[in-house]
């Protein structure tokens, strides 16, 4: 029976041990620079090597990709996977109509997508009127009871009261909003039951579309921005701010977010407080792209409407300020799967293939707090893709995804 045993201990550490996985490519963007025929040895869930082919050790198995390139798996910086292009449902019958489950089922699959699309890591900014079902999907994924990306989530998020939608119903008529509403000192209580509830960051509505005409307007005192900010901060938890306004954007810096989403009508001025401050710009170029398309009738040709010439103009003056550049598409409200597109609308509007490859992977990483994803290094953890072709020479190779590895699983 002893010698059962041993035998079994034996069979079960050899097998733990062996398994080494060697993944080399032709090009290797291994986060922060491009490099020419390099490979990574995996071993269980970490990276284990990293260099030049014919330096690295012996493996178990091998896989080679001649004209593709290898790098860290890409990190979505603004998604919603309980929402769906607005052209198929109305954003306001996704809240108001689907039920919490149906929705809940929908995003498990949208959150498939993002995974197949080569990005291992999502940051979901709310769950848009589905409760805490960004924070179960997230529990299926670690559980293995679906594929998907890592996900951080933020849950309800908060906006201010009478600022949020769904709106334009009778006012005795309470309906279900996108969002959880507090203002005041209430807002430390509702911070923290998000936090409680799973939110892994706060999202906040610095400023939304309820001024005159619907034209976007600040919502929070920068007071009430400090205290969303302070009580997240004493959990170890960042705030992320939607902000399109000029002064949305600058109460959100002066406050102490991490990421301010959107920022349609920046100015030079508050990009370069930003940037003062060591807040990061996620600019959600394809959103914009999209919804002009679905509600201004645009048919994504010349001549570009103006909220397309402003958004071209925002990576331009995000550039000269220096401000950090986090990619995000705002995927959800384009379909699950296309998150390339934003970057590719990058390239177009003005940043080099490279700096966007960094943003996508090692940028997004270090802003997020992922301290070992985004870059293809020992001790690292195995989130790893290749693609066909050299997405420094056109960015939209990253639409060809070979292999996605996550946690040193192999998906594709
Ligand atoms: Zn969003």
């Amino acid at each position: 029976m002893r010698q059962l045993v041993l035998l079994i201990l034996i069979c079960g550490s050899l097998k733990g041990i062996s398994q080494r996985t060697k993944i080399t490519a032709d090009k290797v963007f291994d986060g922060l620079a491009m490099r020419e025929h390099w490979g990574v040895i995996v071993e269980k869930n970490k990276i284990v090597q990293v260099g030049p082919k014919d330096q690295l050790g012996e493996a178990d198995q091998s896989f080679d990709f001649p004209g593709g390139t290898m790098m860290p798996g890409m990190i979505e910086g603004h998604s919603h996977v309980l929402l769906y292009p607005y052209d198929q449902t109305g954003w306001n019958d996704q809240v108001l109509k689907e039920s919490r489950s149906l929705r809940a089922i929908r995003g498990s699959k949208m959150a498939t997508k993002n995974l197949y699309a080569g990005f291992t890591t999502i940051r979901d900014l709310g769950s848009e009127g589905a409760g805490y079902a960004d924070v179960a999907i997230k529990q299926s994924i670690e559980e293995g009871i679906i594929e998907g990306p890592r996900m951080l989530v933020a849950g309800r998020a908060i906006v201010a009261t009478g600022s949020y939608g769904p709106k334009g119903f009778h006012p005795d008529f309470d309906v279900p909003l996108g969002a959880e509403a507090a203002d005041g000192e209430r807002l430390i209580s509702v911070t923290r039951d998000q936090i409680g509830k799973g939110a892994d960051f706060v999202k906040v509505y610095a400023d939304y579309r309820w001024g005159p005409d619907k034209t976007a307007m600040p919502t929070f005192s920068i007071d009430e921005l400090k205290l969303i900010v302070e009580t997240a901060a004493s959990s170890g938890r960042d705030v992320v701010a939607h902000a399109a306004t000029a002064e949305g954007m600058r109460r959100a810096t002066l406050a102490g977010v991490k990421t301010i989403e959107h920022g349609s009508a920046a100015t030079l001025e508050v990009l370069k407080l930003m940037k003062e401050n060591n807040v990061a710009l996620c600019p959600t170029l394809a959103a914009t792209h999209a919804v002009t398309q679905y509600f201004d009738g645009w048919d994504g040709q010349n001549p570009e409407p103006e909220k397309i010439l402003n958004k071209r103009q925002l990576i331009k003056d995000a550039l000269k300020s220096g401000v950090t550049i986090v990619a995000g598409g705002d995927v959800g409200v384009f379909p699950h799967g296309e998150n390339v597109r934003e970057l590719e609308l990058m390239v177009d509007y003005g940043m080099s293939e490279i700096e966007v490859l960094k943003s996508v992977t090692s940028i997004n990483a270090e802003v997020f707090g992922l301290s070992s994803l985004g870059i293809l290094k020992e001790g690292f953890l195995a989130d790893i893709v290749v693609v066909g072709g050299d997405p420094t020479q056109n960015i939209s190779a990253l639409r060809e995804v070979k292999m996605v590895m996550k946690d040193g699983k192999r998906y594709k």
